[in-house]
């Protein structure tokens, strides 16, 4: 088991499949994008099976996520899935979309079960001015592509910037209702590249609730049924319907985490925030036996701070930016 020293226990994976994207989000990279790993540097399909398989069948990981970057970039991401549903593990992914009409039906035969996409805005020039390119209307597919396909509930993750999407709150919750998609807003936190985040700029959950209830009313849903998941929930217009509030910054939910992740570059990350990371790769590489690694990434999360402590003074940002990390 994955336990930490305040109890915690990490059951959830998310594995970074490459640092690459084809997007520039400007709350995650700068315009002119990053130096990628080379790629030598990345786990292999084999590499990435076998620790997967390690979580799952020594470490009691149940759910696996993959990210990025832009894991849809991966060539082998049909393949990587197919290999690890046999684990068991309940698989998911976290795109933006592009791609997602082409391998959404082949992911969900390989044992793929539910995707959250990341839209921003619903409006073209918006789309453009955020994440430097036209390519919105790859996502709009990509969600439909991912309904279709049963890859569902289909989640959306947005994050609003100041001046730039602030005003698409109620346009974009209006679009994943008529689509039956599940909104959920995110806090912009500190792991931008270019290190650009500043508190004061930042879009708070209470503003994004004061900005729905401008078109819709919300009221808060059952605390109990959110259990460790980040979201909190708010049935829109009295429901079915749900949009859910990431909080973050300012509503952090450390206590509750069960999240460890792992780099495309091997490393065992136990926070987003973490400023040490534990090399899996080496060790892998070095010819360690599977029980070994576990050791290895029982050790690493052991080490888990109690929280991200964006709000203490000494905090700093760690030096991967969320795209090196996965979300
Ligand atoms: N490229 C994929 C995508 O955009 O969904 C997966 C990787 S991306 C790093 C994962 C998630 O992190 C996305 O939902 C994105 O919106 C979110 N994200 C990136 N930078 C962020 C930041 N500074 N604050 C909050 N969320 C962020
Ligand atoms: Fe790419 Fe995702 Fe970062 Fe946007 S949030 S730049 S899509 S990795």
């Amino acid at each position: 088991m994955l336990v930490d020293t305040f109890g915690r226990v990490a059951t959830d994976l998310r594995v970074s499949l490459t640092d690459r994207c084809n997007l520039r989000c400007a709350y995650c990279m700068p315009p002119e994008g990053l130096d990628w790993l080379p790629k030598p540097d990345l786990l292999t399909a084999d590499e990435i099976v076998r620790l997967v398989g390690i979580g799952v069948e020594r470490l009691g990981i149940r759910e696996v996520r993959y990210t990025g970057g832009e894991p849809l970039l991966r060539r082998e991401i049909v393949e990587i899935v197919a290999r690890t549903s046999a684990t068991g593990a309940e698989l998911s992914l976290t795109t933006n979309g592009i791609g997602l009409a082409r391998l959404a039906e082949p992911l969900a035969e390989a044992g793929l079960r539910r995707v959250n996409v990341s839209l921003d805005t619903i409006d073209r020039d918006t789309f453009i001015r955020l994440a430097h390119r036209d390519r919105l209307d790859d996502v709009l597919a990509g969600l439909v592509a991912a309904a279709r396909a049963g890859l569902t509930p289909v989640k959306v993750n947005a994050v609003l910037m100041r001046g730039i999407n602030d005003h698409e709150a109620v346009p974009l919750l209006r679009h994943c209702l008529e689509h039956g998609y599940e909104l959920r807003f995110i806090e912009q936190m500190p792991l931008d590249a270019q290190h650009g985040w500043r508190r004061e700029g930042m879009i708070t959950a209470d503003e994004i609730l004061a900005l729905l209830k401008e078109g819709f009313d919300l009221a808060e849903d059952d605390p109990e049924a959110r259990g460790s998941a980040p979201a909190e929930r708010f049935l829109v217009d009295g429901g079915p319907a749900v949009v859910g509030v990431i909080g973050s910054v300012t509503r952090p939910f450390c206590g509750s985490c069960d999240r460890v992740r792992l780099t495309a570059d091997g490393q065992i990350r136990n926070c987003l925030f973490a400023t040490e990371e534990s090399d899996l790769r080496a060790a892998l590489r070095g010819g360690a036996s599977d029980e070994e690694l576990a050791e290895r990434w029982i050790a690493a999360v052991r080490g888990k701070k109690a929280g991200h402590g964006i709000d203490d003074p000494s905090f700093l940002q760690p030096a991967r930016p969320m795209s090196a990390i996965g979300g």
